[in-house]
């Protein structure tokens, strides 16, 4: 069978910044499993899992981390949380953000979308549009210093139906190590690389190379 023609896409150089919304602190690295946690209770669990999403961070070269400290499983896309993803998107100012697809409530047989990835699509969504960009919108922000801030482009991971593919050849075993760096909750993790590879594999055929991620890409600005 011919391979499909080679259809990934580069961001645009001039994107500096990269703003990714996640409900859960593995999710970046995940991207569209859900976090089962293991056999902790939740004491000293949330300083752990942002002490491992800051190791996991320092692998992939992201500068900033801001963990907003809702309830881990408890999640709704409510005006308060769409408030801080508006503040957050307001001080970071991204190119391009980066979030879930809220419309999906399960992935093919075996997994339900868990909750909490919906909720906080949903509200980043709501968020980048209209919330940051327009004045009239949370004015609280305002007296903050926040002004409005257009976000350019939008994509969603795990995307029933992608459009965007970026070939993730040349990285793949740095998300693997990303992902590895959540301890508390992947183990050993010996399963890392035939999992994520797997899924880096199907996206890499759609779009004609070894491995890809898949997204639904929103151009919001042209300019
Ligand atoms: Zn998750």
């Amino acid at each position: 069978m011919a391979r499909p023609r080679r259809r990934t896409r580069t961001l645009d150089p001039s994107f500096t910044r990269i703003l990714c919304i996640s409900a859960h602190p593995d999710d970046n690295e995940f991207t569209s499993a859900g976090t089962n946690e293991h056999t902790r209770d939740h004491t000293g669990l949330v300083p752990l899992r942002e002490r491992e999403s800051w190791a996991a961070a320092k692998i992939l070269g992201v500068k900033d981390l801001v963990f907003l400290g809702y309830e881990d499983g408890a999640l709704e896309p409510t005006l308060t949380m769409r408030r801080d993803l508006t503040r957050v998107i307001r001080r970071a100012r991204p190119d391009v953000v980066v979030c879930g697809d809220p419309t999906v409530r399960w992935y093919g047989s075996e997994y339900l979308n868990h909750p909490d990835h919906r909720a906080v699509a949903s509200a980043a969504l709501d968020a980048v549009f209209p919330s940051s960009e327009t004045r009239a919108i949370f004015r609280e922000l305002l007296d903050e210093g926040l002004e409005p801030h257009k976000v350019k482009q939008l994509l969603m991971s795990g995307s029933l139906q992608p459009d965007t593919w970026f070939d993730i050849s040349d990285t793949l075993a740095l998300k693997c190590a990303a992902l590895r760096a959540h301890v508390s909750q992947v183990g050993k993790g010996e399963w890392i690389e035939k999992m994520l590879g797997a899924w880096a594999r199907r996206d890499g055929k759609r779009a004609g190379v070894k491995y890809a991620e898949a997204y639904r890409r929103f151009v919001l600005d042209r300019g």
